[in-house]
């Protein structure tokens, strides 16, 4: 490797501009990486629909200055968050703050996290209408391949490309996706549209195989449903196929009243299978590394999948910090060890909280107890630090 090569920034092609992508942008940017963003779509959008920022990630996202541009968008949620049982029967408290008391959290539009996220990196950094279709590499740098006919070299590259990431078969044997058996419903509906509802505040009701919530996103003028229910064939990965409202409204016909009151104003919503991968052997080949869904898709059942992939970034962009071309492969070795167990550990909660949430259990009262006691997990979930962690891992390889 040539000596102007180690003494430049590290380049950095992200593939992706999901939020994974570009919160990673964002933490890579800050610490003097010379990054870009290569994105499929024509121009970057997300779906309507709601997303959880919890503690863990918003901590971070305030201090890398996105503190004003959140708190304008997010809704708020605090006393009174409750899960349930199908009948509205209380079961216990959702945990809305950290350990210290901070209440940061907030219920987020998907496209205002994601245009807050592309609002701060520089024009001409996300590159669209650039599909990645083939990855190569040396000693001394990395290629990438787009269906556009271009081609860009880089000293690493950050697959953020979701859940079918074309770049993770070249890190490592591809784990097939894992149907769970359901599909979720979801939507958005004008807070305005019912006449009361339980205002700044989460809701989880949890009946016989089947779950729903609904928190506010966009200043509480939106509230986000999501309606999880049973389907023996497996059905799509995507977002954004059309749902069935009546199909929707039946399924939780017979449960809290409070839940019927807010479908009965839902024109459409849209529906997805709800798919993971268990966690894989490896994140990091050489100069590619995996980054959010194309690392370690989660189930929904504790909202924490775009929150791991903010720490991931996060992670990428302290380790990265001052560091040469040269050193990528080990700095990717170093992300790897650091994000693995923890990503790992919440996919598998996920699974486990799903069970919660859909009542798999021979004794409710035992299912209760453990949904009272998941203050424990969300917390250690919340309190965690990953820029110190980060810091410390740096100091350590240093
Ligand atoms: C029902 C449900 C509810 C959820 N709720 C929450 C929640 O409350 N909190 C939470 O933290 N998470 C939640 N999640 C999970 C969260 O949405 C995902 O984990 C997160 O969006 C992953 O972000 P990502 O950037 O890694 O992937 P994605 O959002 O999938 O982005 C990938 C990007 O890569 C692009 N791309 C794909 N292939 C290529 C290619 N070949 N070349 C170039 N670009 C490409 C795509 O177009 C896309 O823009 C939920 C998920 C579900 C299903």
């Amino acid at each position: 490797m040539s000596s102007a090569a180690a003494a430049r920034p590290v380049r950095a092609a992200i593939i992706g501009g999901g939020i994974g992508g570009l919160a990673a942008a964002n933490a890579l940017l800050q610490r003097g990486v010379d990054v870009q963003v290569y994105e499929q779509a024509a121009e970057l959008g997300e779906v309507g629909a709601g997303v959880f920022i919890y503690p863990n990630s918003l901590r971070q996202l305030e201090r890398m200055g996105f503190r004003e541009a959140l708190a304008a968008v997010g809704g708020k949620v605090g006393a009174g968050s409750h899960y349930k049982r199908m009948d509205g029967t209380v079961v216990g408290n959702i945990v809305t703050a950290d350990s210290s008391g901070w209440n940061g959290m907030y219920g987020m539009h998907r496209a205002d996290i994601l245009n807050a996220l592309a609002a701060a990196l520089p024009r001409g950094m996300v590159h669209t209408g650039h599909r990645c279709v083939g990855f190569s590499q040396t000693d001394e740098s990395a290629t990438v391949t787009f269906a556009n006919g271009r081609s860009i070299e880089a000293d690493v590259v950050i697959a953020a490309d979701g859940i079918r990431s074309v770049l993770q078969p070249f890190v490592v044997e591809p784990s097939p996706p894992e149907y769970s058996g359901f599909r979720a419903y979801r939507g958005l509906i004008e807070r305005d549209k019912l006449d009361s509802w339980p205002d700044r505040t989460h809701q989880v009701w949890m009946g016989h195989g089947k779950h729903f919530m609904v928190f506010p996103v966009r200043s509480g003028t939106l509230l986000n449903y999501v309606g999880f229910v049973p389907l023996d064939i497996e059905t799509v990965e995507s977002w954004s196929a059309v749902g069935d409202r009546d199909q929707l409204a039946a399924s939780f016909a017979d449960w809290d009243p409070l839940i019927g009151k807010l479908l009965d104003k839902v024109e459409s919503c849209f529906w997805w299978g709800l798919f993971d991968r268990r966690p894989l052997r490896t994140w990091c080949n050489g100069r590619l590394t995996l980054l959010g869904d194309a690392a370690h898709p989660m189930l929904p059942h504790l909202g924490q999948g775009a929150n791991q992939a903010i720490e991931d970034g996060v992670a990428l962009g302290v380790l990265l910090q001052g560091r040469s071309a040269r050193d990528v492969p080990a700095v990717l070795r170093a992300y790897e060890a650091l994000r693995r167990p923890r990503a790992s550990m919440v996919q598998t909660e996920s699974r486990r909280n799903g069970m919660r949430y859909d009542s798999q259990y021979e004794s409710l009262a035992k299912r209760d107890e453990e949904i009272r006691n998941i203050a424990t997990l969300r917390l250690s979930l919340y309190d965690y630090d990953v820029e110190a962690a980060a810091l410390e891992a740096a100091r350590e390889a240093a």
